[in-house]
């Protein structure tokens, strides 16, 4: 049995030895995408000296009073040159003349007919309100930085490098299988000692919602043969990673780690000392051509999900360059049981209290408690070192 920490290490370490693929698509369908390159900008940002408000142009001096000689508005630059007694309308990005150096607001100001003046209680300064060509970046500097998940914001400066295709990672290739005899399809109804799969389920969104493929392997029999087949067809396809359900415990049913290394997988670790997701089993399968990564997480729906949580979505993270898990300290509503020394993952709901987080605990612990846990929000993480924390104590939590 490995500790949480060291078994988080060692499927960093071999996560970190796939090679990332990169492909290139259009800008639109970058999204949640890592990017592959770093993007310099091809133009200064903002490309030309422009206004920041909705005002008048002019020269700057001491004067109160000009006379409006023509108007500018955005996308529309006539090059007029300004004495200190002109002024000219401007519109809020529109290119700034040359020989004006200070933009007023309107709002400070009255305009009749030809002439505008500052109003009694208004001033100016030198230089407002000018956005200055390349102050928010120059020609040649890096916009955005490999490695940058691409999202709203991150895809407008993309957009603004002009950048109608952008290269990318290409996305893991997850397939995932479920094990058990005791599994029926979603559409049939359970009788006797039947289960609907819901694992696939999870573990598919899982993946899709870390912005990787998942493959949906559905389920087979606790049967040695049809289990090895399935195995086997699975490390024949263009697949990264490998997520089984079911069939890694001590039961006499629970064969996966048999057949893995029959099949050629190199186990790296089985069992870790956490709760719920013990069971969990690394390893790697590799040929010629490629290399696989093996989780088989145990079947309890509670169990396989915070092994994804704590493993599987940390490594991908580290794979991409991305921020690790963020926690939030709460305070714990209720007295909770731990009287092991194993690090758990108990289920919880966090919610803002009076300016700090807290966070109840009330949802059965059960690792078959699948419903339970659809209604929790986060995981409480309680170190191996920490026992039967109290209502008041502070624990760290991280969103679900
Ligand atoms: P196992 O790890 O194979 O011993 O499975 C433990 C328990 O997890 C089983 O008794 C089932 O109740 C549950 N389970 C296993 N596979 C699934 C699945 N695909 N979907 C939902 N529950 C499952
Ligand atoms: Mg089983």
């Amino acid at each position: 049995m490995v500790s949480y920490k060291d078994a988080l290490e060692i499927i960093k370490n071999e996560i970190q030895k796939l090679t990332l693929h990169q492909e290139e698509v259009d800008l639109l369908d970058s999204i949640n995408r890592i990017l592959a390159e770093d993007v310099t900008a091809d133009t200064d940002m903002p490309p030309f000296n422009n206004s920041a408000m909705d005002g008048y142009a002019v020269k700057f001096s001491e004067r109160k009073k000009w006379n409006i000689i023509g108007e500018i508005s955005a996308g529309n630059y006539s090059s007029i040159t300004l004495t200190k007694s002109d002024a000219v309308l401007i519109t809020t990005g529109s290119k700034i003349p040359a020989s004006a150096d200070t933009v007023i607001p309107i709002e400070d100001l009255d305009v009749e007919g030809k002439t505008v003046s500052l109003k009694p209680a208004a001033k100016y300064k030198k230089g407002i309100n000018i956005r200055e060509k390349g102050s928010d970046l120059h020609s040649g500097q890096i916009a955005v930085n490999q490695f940058t998940k691409i999202g709203p914001k991150v895809i407008a400066a993309l957009a603004s490098c002009g950048k109608e295709r952008v290269k990318v990672y290409q996305k893991l290739k997850a397939a995932i299988l479920s094990t058990g005899d005791e599994l029926i399809p979603v559409i049939q109804k359970p009788s006797e000692d039947k289960i609907r799969s819901s694992n696939n389920y999870s573990l598919y969104a899982a993946i899709a919602e870390v912005d990787h493929s998942p493959i949906n392997l559905g389920f087979v029999k606790d049967d040695k043969n049809i289990v090895r087949q399935k195995i086997k067809d699975a490390f024949e396809m263009d697949i990264e990673i490998l997520i089984t359900s079911g069939g890694v415990s001590v039961g006499k049913y629970d064969f996966l780690k048999e057949l893995f290394k029959e099949l050629g997988v190199k186990e790296k670790f089985w069992r870790v000392n956490i709760k719920p997701g013990k069971p969990l089993y690394f390893g790697v399968y590799e040929n010629k051509k490629k290399k696989i990564l093996v989780f088989g997480l145990p079947g309890n729906p509670v169990s396989s999900l915070v092994n994804f949580n704590v493993f599987i979505k940390p490594a991908i993270d580290y794979l991409y360059h991305q921020t690790p898990i963020i926690f939030l300290t709460a305070v714990l509503q209720e007295d909770l049981k731990k009287r092991d020394n194993k690090r758990h993952f108990s289920r919880g709901f966090i919610f803002k209290g009076s300016g700090e987080w807290s966070v109840t605990s009330k949802y059965s612990q059960s690792s078959g408690s699948l419903v339970e846990m659809s209604r929790a929000n986060c995981l409480i993480v309680l170190e191996e070192e920490k026992l039967n924390p109290v209502k008041g104590e502070r624990v760290k939590c991280f969103l679900i």
